[in-house]
């Protein structure tokens, strides 16, 4: 890649809008990686690596980094200004193949990426599915929009809470890490961004079937700003159950909104919609 005066670009290829690629800059990374809090004998799945703003900066504190990235260029780059502890991976992280890619890894490891933010919430949830309750990811640091990470650590009742949260809280305890301006990326994004951490865990409620809980979640925030009773209506019909039965057996006020109810509550409901 050369530059407009035909010079070579030190920092590789031009930044490809559609992986979402907005790189670390170098003021901000050590603040990054003094975040995630990396301890000598960590492995490191890192998703996202881009021209190895975060990776060159970690791996000389941790045992060890896998780092996944879907575009060609910049990962063919990579093996030449990482330390020899990186491990760089061509593939796509939502669809890469977790077993054989930590095959011999010992379990469990820690993640981190500075995220696209267009795949940001299929890769919450992979992440989600594939901690395996901490067994397989211990926990994950991500870089996301502002907005997101704030509807991930929203408490019940507040604008930001809903299906998101609910999800993600049911399989995770999430802490907020730090805000980052537009200008701590270049190119800047059009948004703020904040750091957050996941610690996966075992579920934190009984919610009887994993795609039940999904749509019951997803059909209630669909409406959150109705009743409890009226927001349940057509989910509880598409498990040929009743609203006004489900709530009695769950012992939740059908004039509350969905955007009160707590992980427990929504639960619950699903346990007496099926
Ligand atoms: N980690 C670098 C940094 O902080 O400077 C780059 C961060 S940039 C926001 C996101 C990176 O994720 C880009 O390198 C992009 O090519 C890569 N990426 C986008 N979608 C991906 C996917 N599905 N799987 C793996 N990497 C992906």
């Amino acid at each position: 890649m050369r530059t407009r005066t035909g010079r070579r670009n030190p920092l590789g290829p031009r930044a490809k809008k559609r992986f979402g690629q907005h790189f670390l800059e170098p003021v901000w990374v050590a603040k990054v990686v003094d975040a995630i809090g990396a301890a000598p004998h960590d492995i490191f799945l890192e998703i996202g690596p881009g021209r190895g703003a975060l990776t060159t900066a970690l791996a000389p504190y941790v045992r060890q980094v896998i780092a996944v990235e879907i575009d060609r260029d910049l990962a063919a780059a990579l093996p030449g200004r990482v330390p020899p502890n990186v491990r760089v991976v061509i593939g796509d992280f939502l669809d890469v193949d977790l077993d054989a890619l930590l095959e011999g890894t010992p379990l469990p490891i820690r993640v981190a990426g500075n995220l696209p933010y267009n795949v940001a919430s299929p890769i919450l949830f992979r992440l989600l599915e594939a901690a395996d309750e901490g067994q397989r990811f211990r926990d994950a640091t991500l870089m996301l929009q502002k907005e997101v990470a704030e509807r991930l650590v929203a408490v019940p009742g507040s604008a930001g809470y809903g299906a998101l949260a609910i999800q993600v809280r049911l399989l995770a305890d999430v802490d907020r890490l730090l805000t980052l301006p537009p200008g701590a990326f270049r190119p800047p994004p059009k948004v703020t961004s904040a750091l957050v951490r996941l610690r996966f865990r075992a579920a934190s409620a009984d919610i009887g079937d994993p795609a039940a809980f999904e749509r019951v979640v997803r059909g209630l925030f669909r409406q959150r700003r109705k009743t409890l009773l009226n927001a349940l209506r057509p989910v509880a019909a598409g498990f040929g159950c009743s609203a006004e039965q489900a709530l009695d057996r769950a012992r939740l006020n059908p004039t509350r909104r969905p955007e009160t109810l707590t992980v427990d509550d929504v639960a619950r409901l699903t346990r007496a919609v099926l």
